[in-house]
């Protein structure tokens, strides 16, 4: 049964054999796993249980409703604006459904590097398929690219530059473009149309509005579960208490460390909220010679890889992603103030973007803010990672023009860089990128609570079980050991889903 607390109203008091925190790629995929083999879960989510019906494609209403902070989620210095799901289904209900494996050379490093030898592929391979096979992951068809991704493959192409129409995870897509705001038509396979629908048919009892606060361990196997009935704005209503022996942190990589940290969970090395990965992007926007309405159609269905090579270097590259904005989501992505922003925007049906997203060495912190669930983020770009930026940028440029644009918007601020059909791309580069100087954005927060083998050098152990506290367990993004360097959102699912067999195959020495 899935329970809207604040519109049920009182309290919440419960024991459960497993109780899982957050219900997005990660969480949804523990609680369905393990609640289909029989077992009593409860689901706490911080977010409302909104459906197709409450997706209005509107854009004032949906960032409030559906986004962390409001939409405003930021690094502590501003640099970075962070976009996060806040609902039953977590980020999974507002992402764009590029569904990748993790790459091969990437799950080498970390066997290798990081003490994870049982990681291969093979071993994967079972969760990816039970995964990919939930979540109807299949090609993206032809006549489904639209006219901005149609116009980067001309570009890429036009410069032989490597590139890939992906696979997705839609089934009877109408092409209406409004993934990022929720899908109204439950075509995209987001957490909240496959695996929460999954858990609650076999009986999970998940519960919306329901903020944890505090992880507590003892007496024996016990843990304590407490947080508060939260309403829109994180105003508590009431209390929450679950006891379980079991407890699965999946509450995103931001959330996940605060909340231990909160809780003064073991931290012996002082590993938890560092590491942390962004997987940073910025837009250069640009403007084509007649409208091409980028916003309409399947946002992102095309991908150019010739700039990441992770076979040769797994540790840093950046891919090229076409992106189309909603206004008001473009003109805060748009460098500029005033007169001359305006008129950038009134050209909005002619412009595409294409997203620089960069596989970051950078990594920063989160730690406990000045209250539950507003975290400090501290980030800073690394000089080598500035400077693949800078020449990120140069790439996408090169691209949108080579792709039809007439003039593109770089997004150096105070004041964009415009260039034109036929400039010196190489001003971009030899400016160079400084510190706080280009607009940035994340979608894919990661690595904060890291798997390893180590318990020096991590949190977890290879099936996402702490180092320090038996029974209790990490499922989301917190858990990559480094920047994954590809969309991340089948790896979360696939080791969420390792996690959840890895619980049913202990099962009587965990929950007994
Ligand atoms: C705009 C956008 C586009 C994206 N596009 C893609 C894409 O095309 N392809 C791809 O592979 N990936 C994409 N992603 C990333 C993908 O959605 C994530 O990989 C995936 O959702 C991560 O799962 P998670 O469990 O770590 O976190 P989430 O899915 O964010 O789930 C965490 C959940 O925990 C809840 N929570 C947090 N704190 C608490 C608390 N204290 N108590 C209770 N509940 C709590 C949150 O409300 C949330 O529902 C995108 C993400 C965004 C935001
Ligand atoms: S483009 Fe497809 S998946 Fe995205 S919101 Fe529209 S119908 Fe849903």
């Amino acid at each position: 049964m899935i329970t809207q607390l604040i519109e049920r109203g009182g309290d919440l008091s419960e024991r459960a054999q497993v109780c899982v925190i957050g219900s997005g790629g990660g969480g949804a995929v523990v609680a369905a796993e393990i609640a289909s083999a029989g077992h009593d879960v409860v689901v706490l989510e911080q977010g409302h249980y909104w459906t197709k019906a409450n997706f209005t494609q509107r854009e004032d209403q949906m960032l409030p409703r559906l986004f962390e902070e409001a939409g405003m989620r930021q690094t502590s210095d501003g640099a970075i604006q962070i976009l996060q799901g806040r609902n039953i289904g977590g980020s999974t209900v507002h992402n764009l459904c590029y569904s990748f494996r993790t790459p091969d050379p990437i799950l080498a490093m970390w066997r290798e590097e990081h003490a994870l030898p049982d990681l291969t592929p093979e071993a994967l391979r079972p969760s990816f398929e039970r995964v990919e096979k939930n979540l109807k992951v299949k090609q993206i068809l032809e006549q489904q690219v639209n006219a901005l991704n149609r116009r980067i493959r001309a570009g890429a192409e036009k410069l032989g530059y490597s590139g890939l129409v992906t696979k997705h995870n839609r089934e009877g897509c109408i092409e209406s473009g409004y993934c990022i705001l929720g899908c109204s038509y439950d075509a995209k396979q987001s957490m909240l149309v496959t695996y929460v629908p999954r858990a609650d048919a076999a009986g999970a009892r998940i519960y919306a509005n329901a903020r944890s606060d505090r992880i507590e361990i003892g007496p024996g196997r016990t843990k304590t579960v407490t947080g508060s009935v939260v309403d829109q704005s994180g105003r508590a209503m009431g209390r929450v208490t679950v006891e379980a022996p079991i407890v699965v942190l999946a509450a995103g990589a931001i959330n996940s460390p605060d909340l231990w940290l909160r809780s003064g969970l073991p931290n012996p090395h002082g590993e938890v909220g560092r590491n942390l990965h962004l997987h940073p992007s910025a837009m250069v926007a640009g403007f084509f010679d007649e409208p091409i309405d980028a916003y309409r159609g399947i946002p992102q269905s095309y991908y150019v890889d010739e700039f990441i090579d992770l076979d040769r270097d797994p540790r840093s590259g950046y891919v090229l992603m076409p992106i189309a904005g909603f206004p008001v989501l473009t003109a805060a992505s748009l460098p500029g103030f005033g007169r001359e922003h305006a008129r950038q925007m009134r050209d909005f049906a002619k412009l595409g973007g294409l997203l620089v997203l960069l596989h970051d060495r950078s990594a920063g912190r989160v730690e406990p803010g000045s209250s539950p669930g507003r975290p400090k983020i501290t980030y800073t770009l690394e000089p080598d990672d500035r400077r693949l930026l800078a020449e990120g940028l140069l790439h996408s440029s090169e691209v949108l023009f080579a792709g039809g644009a007439e003039r593109c918007l770089v997004p150096f601020t105070p004041d964009a860089l415009v260039l034109r059909s036929g400039d010196d791309l190489n001003t971009i580069t030899k400016r160079g990128v400084r510190e706080g100087e280009i607009v940035l954005n994340s979608t894919h927060p990661q690595s904060t609570l890291r798997m390893g083998g180590d318990p020096k050098r991590s949190v977890v152990g290879a099936f996402g079980e702490s180092h320090e506290v038996p029974g209790l367990f990490v499922a989301d993004m917190s858990v990559f050991p480094t920047s994954l360097g590809a969309p991340p959102q089948i790896t979360t699912a696939a080791l969420a889903d390792r996690t959840a067999h890895h619980v049913l195959d202990r099962w009587t020495e965990l929950a007994g």
